[in-house]
């Protein structure tokens, strides 16, 4: 007769051990199914390493990148808003293919009188549109923005062949470009501007119709050259609007002549200051240079307004340049306002700057530059030291949109000045998203063409910490107690997209121009999968590290999201195959679920999951060793009486003696035992595995966590039952407290069941959501 003494003492766990449903499993087997693990690595799915790019996930021994070199002459228009200049693009073929042509982008060619971009979508009469787009779909001519080519020659002089097809132009070359060598030639073109406010255009001008004037931003305005690598060979697929663009590094050297009373900004180094500024604007900048705490202002509203008022028939030129940058962009008006401030990064200083027309103030001149310097400082930390000299925003009607070194963002108080909480969040916001993106994709620079979460999702990502870290920088911006209002990064804000109708849901793996939800598709959903990667999964040291590994390992190349997943792995040793699988290449959800619990006492007697066992393969029970068992209760209730003491048995030990044969009385003594096991049965409707977080509530009012790893999902993925044991009764199993997983349904989070939302606040929940 075993006699069993229990002590009550505090929650403990002697141990927990996982057993997989197996049996279930097969029953439900899906035709074709193939217990195929959602951990299984992802070789068919990614590219085989080479010389050029390396298993780890870094650039190979033969990673090679082509460089385009740009001296540029450009005049703009005011009058009849048109852009005209002439270009000389230095092309190294640092491959080790011999080149027969090369391809340039024409990005305005999305905008020709014919062109296809404007035939493309087929899904029918919208659920509504803004009053401007209505009016350009089905009131106006479409607008004749695309390119006029007058040339394509040789530095010689002597004209070459070229092919537009679309957006982009082969040009042909009079012998192949050999591996290694350079190649120089002209082209001059020019194209009618659009008004951007109307277009939905990256590039255009706004214009004011109180004042006749217009803010000009102006970007992917000259013929680029396109990115030629060893993933695509040529990067030439079609500019159609939603795919952003592929580009080369190289140096720029771009003088662009505006009117006289324009104030300007792109893109470089201003190289004739003295001859552009004025007196007061030369020792204002001097001062700002000098001033790190705030900005400086370096033309006056009072300047502009002044400015506003006239038009000047005389030029003036301003002389930019540009190391190693991707691209070129730059603003011009007679309307702007100009402020500076200097920001300190290791031993450089690097110049804050915003340009705005009156109707962004008092907002601007508040927040702009302010936002520009925390976005610099936060996203440095986190990746490498900001290496270009200065970052810019301006302020440009509903943009949003990044070049090196100059970002358009939107924010406009209303015509009496005053302005809504959200107006100012989501201008701070946007430009610290813009300016970031000089990170990534500016100096990271990924194919955005092909992969739009490569630069949005990262930066959406670095936005939301930054945005989080921005009320620590200015406690003045935010309101005691309230935190930054993000719109994108916290696990819950995702839940509406993914729990989603399905079939207009794609994998994030996917061509910008195909997903039908490009916000959560790009920006999103992978945002959240790394904060969650972050918090969550790796922790933060771990992902810091990796993330910092993935930024200096590619900071002015080209990477591919196969370097980015790898390179998170080698460098932290966490098998991440799995999430990738989930969160990237599929459209699971994370849903997991408390589906049973069932209730256990102990026995030396074989149970009766043993017993089944023997009668199916004939053993006698004599068979046996002694073993100990964990005896299902027949009542179902799970309120149990006490626990069963009259476990039988022929020996005379205590089952604790009975367990523990080799130690000392002593020691057993110190061993607690537990009175109370239970097994819980997790299920994952969803399909992407996820850590397990749970909370236990106990009798006794203790609250135990217990993060059981992804892992657990390995071999089924839809359902695992835990055994845990404790000394205390247990009373509450609650799945992902802290809502940390973005599972799309909490109501099958808890046991006991908590009551259910009312379908009405579902519904109110539903339309709240993004
Ligand atoms: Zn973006």
């Amino acid at each position: 007769m075993i006699r069993v003494k229990y002590a009550f003492a505090s929650i403990l766990f002697l141990f927990a051990s996982v057993t997989f449903a197996q049996e279930a499993v097969t029953k439900e087997k899906e035709p074709g199914h193939t217990n195929q693990s959602k951990f299984k690595q992802l070789y068919e799915e990614f590219a085989t390493p080479n010389t050029y790019r390396s298993a780890s996930g870094a650039p190979g021994p033969d990673y090679y990148q082509q460089q385009a070199d740009y001296v540029m002459d450009i005049r703009l228009d005011d009058k009849d808003a048109k852009i005209y200049g002439t270009e000389t693009i230095t092309y190294t073929n640092n491959s080790p293919d011999d080149l027969e042509y090369l391809w340039v982008q024409l990005d305005q060619n999305v905008r020709t009188k014919d062109s296809k971009a404007l035939l493309k979508n087929g899904s029918g009469v919208s659920l509504g549109d803004s009053p401007e787009k209505f009016v350009g779909t089905y009131m106006t001519e479409s607008f004749d923005g695309g390119f006029n080519i007058d040339y394509v020659k040789d530095d010689s002089g002597k004209a070459l062949p070229f092919t537009v097809n679309f957006t982009m132009m082969r040009v042909d070359l009079p012998t192949p470009l050999k591996s290694g060598d350079k190649f120089s030639f002209d082209i001059k073109w020019n194209y009618n501007i659009p008004d951007h406010t109307v277009n939905r255009a990256r590039s255009g001008y706004e214009f004011f119709e109180e004042d006749g004037n217009r803010a000009y931003v102006i970007a992917q305005f000259f013929p680029r050259m396109a990115v030629y690598n060893d993933v695509e060979g040529w990067q030439n697929h079609q500019f159609w609007g939603n795919g952003e663009f592929a580009l080369p590094f190289g140096n720029y050297e771009v003088n662009i002549t505006v009117p006289a009373d324009h104030i300007l900004d792109g893109t470089g180094l201003l190289q004739n200051r003295k001859e552009v500024f004025t007196k007061e604007m030369m020792s204002r900048y001097e001062q700002a240079k000098k001033s790190y705490d705030k900005p400086v202002i370096i033309v006056t509203q009072a300047e502009a307004e002044a400015a506003e008022k006239g038009f000047s028939d005389k030029t003036k030129t301003w002389k930019l340049k540009a190391e190693n940058v991707r691209d070129f962009g730059f603003a011009t008006s007679r309307k702007f306002i100009w402020d500076m401030q200097a920001v300190k990064l290791g031993s450089r200083d690097i110049m804050a700057v915003s340009m705005y027309p009156k109707e962004g103030n008092p907002l601007w001149e508040e927040y702009s530059t302010k936002a520009v310097a925390h976005t610099l400082r936060s996203y440095s930390a986190h990746t490498f030291d900001y290496p270009y000299p200065k970052a810019i925003s301006v302020h440009a009607k509903n943009q949003g949109m990044e070049y090196p070194m100059i970002c358009w963002n939107y924010g406009r108080p209303n015509k009496d000045g005053t302005y809504s909480d959200r107006t100012k969040y989501g201008m701070i916001s946007v430009i610290i998203h813009e300016v970031g993106h000089n990170f990534f994709p500016m100096i990271v620079n990924s194919d955005e063409r092909q992969w739009g979460w490569m630069d949005e999702g990262l930066d959406t990502f670095m936005q939301y910490m930054a945005e989080q870290e921005f009320g620590e920088a200015f406690p003045a911006a935010i309101a005691p107690n309230d935190k930054y209002p993000s719109r994108r990064g916290d696990p819950a804000k995702i839940v509406p997209y993914m729990s989603g109708d399905q079939s207009t849901i794609s994998p994030i793996m996917s061509n910008p121009e195909n997903v039908f939800q490009l916000g959560p598709n790009a920006y999103g959903k992978p945002a959240t999968a790394l904060n969650i990667l972050r918090e969550t999964v790796m922790g933060r040291e771990l992902f810091d590290h990796a993330f910092k590994t993935y930024s200096h390992r590619w900071k002015f190349k080209h990477p591919t999201p196969e370097d980015f997943f790898r390179t998170m792995e080698d460098a932290s040793a966490v098998d991440l195959d799995w999430y990738w699988r989930g969160w990237f290449y599929t459209t699971d959800y994370v849903d997991l679920a408390v589906k049973d619990i069932k209730k256990y006492y102990v026995s030396d007697q074989p149970n009766k999951k043993m017993q089944a066992y023997l009668a199916e393969r004939g053993i006698p029970e004599s068979n046996l060793r002694p073993m100990v068992y964990l005896e299902e209760f027949d009542d179902a209730n799970m309120v149990a009486p006490e626990l069963k003491d009259n476990l039988p048995s022929e020996s005379s030990k205590t089952l604790k003696e009975f367990m523990m044969d080799n130690m000392t009385a002593a020691e057993r003594a110190a061993i607690k035992e537990p009175k109370y096991f239970y097994e819980i049965t997790y299920n994952s409707p969803g399909g992407l595995p996820m850590p397990l977080i749970v909370e236990y509530t106990y009798a006794d009012g203790s609250v135990k966590n217990v993060t059981y790893p992804p892992e657990i999902w390995r071999k089924n993925s839809k359902e695992v039952s835990m055994v845990i044991s404790s000394v205390t009764e247990l009373t509450g199993v609650n799945i992902d407290p802290k809502m940390e997983t973005a599972d799309i349904d909490t109501t099958n989070n808890s046991w006991p069941k908590k009551e259910q939302e009312s379908d009405f606040d579902k519904m109110k929940d539903g339309i709240k959501g993004e």
